[in-house]
């Protein structure tokens, strides 16, 4: 616990310090992780040989375009044998599995100490959210192992986890019984209970900080929790590759990237790395993973690098909240792409709706599927798919259709389905 509070106090510590000397550090972290993956992951070593480049030639993030992109399936592709570290004993190493949304599951694998690493920056970030040792902090979500550390032992920073994959009826009842103080979840799951439960929400639950993860947050839930209940909420981001990427502070200017421990980029359809500001595919590489090395890393999410620096005077860097999935778009006609952001913000006015999903039968043929709280209603039906034609402005079919309750899932809710984005209704 002593080394967990000390390596905590260096990350705080360190993230007051300026500007140069932050980088100063990423960049030592970034040579080092990269000399490593080089020398002792034959992946790592094919890939820089395959581009003409050597670790001497990374010696800045300013560099890093040099290396190619890596993806999962190239991961996947070369085997455990050849994308973990040959310096690592495998079997003393902690594994995670992604989620396993976007098709099979991957392993990731973790010294105790990268684990550990790994703890301490998610908790610096829920400490600048706010949260407290004797919080009540509740999870709900699908499946948490939780850490057996000294602190929870000691009754401090305990956590208790309601699974999404119980009846509705039962989560509601667990989270009257343990009344969280702090409250995270996804935002699927925070809309469907707010759909089910009757009379006033906050009665249910009412958290002095809620934290939403893993799936987009949109305004219209943003909206909804501010009328609704008496607590300030975060957005945050994360992979399981990486741990916590990104979380807001309480200035909710953005997300601010755990810059000390990971370089976050974004690349056009090229790969190439874009300006600030421009919406592309996020890039990551982790600068504490040595075990199996994670160097531009695409993680097919849509988003952005802000420039502007948050008011909390922060030298960690900025990004808008992730868009979605980048294989989880709408493709139009002309062949313009909307990120499912886009379309939730489009669709942020509807205050009674609880839950959209947009299937795409064809590129000229989009389903919108509403959860509404009261029930169908035909005349919201109409002004949303006038909404949704005018602002698309394209030879769009788009049919609505009122589903009597949200998706419950226990893993991420697709915003935009596609079973047929690729070809047209008719030939
Ligand atoms: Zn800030």
């Amino acid at each position: 616990m002593v080394r967990d509070i000390i390596e905590l106090g260096k990350i705080v510590v360190g993230r007051r310090r300026p500007m140069s000397s932050h980088q100063a550090l990423r960049d030592r972290r970034l040579r080092a992780v990269v000399r490593n993956a080089y020398e002792h992951v034959p992946y790592y070593r094919d890939r820089f040989r395959a581009a003409g480049i050597s670790p001497e030639d990374i010696r800045s993030a300013d560099d890093l375009h040099k290396v190619p992109v890596t993806t999962k399936d190239d991961l996947r592709a070369a085997g455990m044998a050849n994308t973990i570290s040959r310096r690592v004993d495998v079997s003393g190493c902690i594994m995670r599995t992604t989620s396993g949304s976007t098709g099979k599951p991957f392993a990731v694998f973790r010294t105790r100490s990268e684990e550990r690493t790994r703890l301490q920056f998610q908790m610096a970030a829920l400490l600048t959210a706010g949260l407290r040792p004797l919080d009540r902090f509740v999870m709900l979500i699908a499946e948490w192992e939780a850490p057996r550390r000294l602190h929870t032992r000691l009754g401090l920073f305990q956590r208790e986890v309601v699974r999404v994959s119980r009846p509705i009826e039962e989560q509601i009842r667990r989270l009257r019984e343990l009344r969280p103080t702090v409250l995270w979840t996804w935002p699927s799951a925070l809309r469907s209970l707010m759909h089910f439960v009757e009379g006033p929400f906050r009665e249910v639950v009412n958290p002095r900080i809620l934290i939403t993860n893993a799936e987009i947050l949109d305004p219209h839930l943003r909206n909804r929790v501010k009328t609704e209940l008496d607590t300030e909420l975060f957005n945050f981001y994360g992979a399981c590759e990486f741990g916590r990427i990104a979380w807001e502070c309480k200035a909710h200017e953005g997300l601010h990237i755990n810059g000390d421990h990971l370089i976050v980029e974004c690349v056009d359809g090229d790969l190439n790395p874009l300006p600030f500001n421009h919406t592309g595919t996020i890039v990551v590489t982790s600068l504490y993973s040595f075990a199996m090395p994670f160097i531009r890393y695409n993680l097919n999410d849509l988003g952005m690098l802000k420039e502007a620096k948050c008011s909390c005077g922060s030298p960690l860097p900025l990004m808008a909240p992730p868009m979605g999935r980048e294989t989880e778009v709408l493709r139009l006609p002309s062949g313009r792409i909307m990120p499912p952001l886009e379309l939730l913000n489009l669709m942020s006015s509807f205050n009674k709706v609880d839950q959209f999903r947009f299937v795409q039968e064809a590129t000229d043929l989009l389903r919108v599927e509403l959860v509404m709280r009261e029930g169908r209603d035909p005349s919201t039906e109409e002004t949303v798919r006038t909404k949704i034609r005018d602002y698309l402005k394209e030879p769009v079919r788009v049919e609505v259709v009122t589903k009597k309750d949200p998706s419950v899932s226990s893993s991420k809710f697709r915003v935009i389905v596609s079973n047929g984005g690729s070809r047209r209704s008719t030939p």
